[in-house]
């Protein structure tokens, strides 16, 4: 309620909609007024009571002298003070949904990290006989090939020449 709001002569609206007829915003400053006094916000809401232009022609046709725009002046900060105690709200559930996004994304990391296997190797097409060749081929550049024994199923060409 608005502190100045308590007027002396104020009398009971008497629903006469001159309020209604006057304003230059289409709005309806009665029901406002029931809404503001009743702690309804979704009314308030509903009645579009930021667009109001505080241009005081409601007041000046009240017959009961209520102070509309006292209550439409202190309804509208309400309403603006109610938009950043949302907005707080709303960052503080997303900053806490981030953190446990977060939170959940590097445990999952960590648990795919115990439990990986190291990629297994590429297998390698190697036969016998090409083991064999490369073998000879060693020893061949040591010096050493005539000294060894060849196997018996070793290449008979020289390595790398092909057959
Ligand atoms: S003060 Fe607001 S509600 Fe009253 S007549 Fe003006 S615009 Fe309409
Ligand atoms: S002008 Fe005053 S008495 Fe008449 S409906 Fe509006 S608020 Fe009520």
């Amino acid at each position: 309620m608005p502190a100045d709001a308590a007027n002396p002569i104020q009398q009971p609206c008497v629903h006469c909609r001159e309020c209604s007829r006057a304003c230059p915003e289409s709005l309806d400053p009665e029901t406002l007024f029931l809404a503001l006094a009743g702690d309804d916000w979704p009314s308030v809401r509903a009645g579009r009571l930021e667009t109001c232009s505080e241009c005081n022609r409601c007041t000046g046709v009240c017959p009961s002298h209520i102070p509309l725009l006292d209550w439409f002046r202190w309804g509208k900060s309400e309403l603006r003070e109610q938009a950043r105690a949302d907005a707080a709200r709303a960052r503080f559930l997303a900053r806490n949904a981030r953190l446990a996004r977060e939170r959940d994304e590097l445990e999952a990391a960590r648990h795919e990290g115990r439990t990986a296997r190291p990629a297994a190797l590429p297998a390698q097409a190697i036969s016998r006989k090409d083991v064999l060749a490369a073998i000879a081929r060693g020893r061949s550049r040591r010096g050493r090939a005539s000294a060894a024994p060849v196997p018996s199923d070793a290449p008979r060409h020289k390595p790398g020449s092909g057959p």
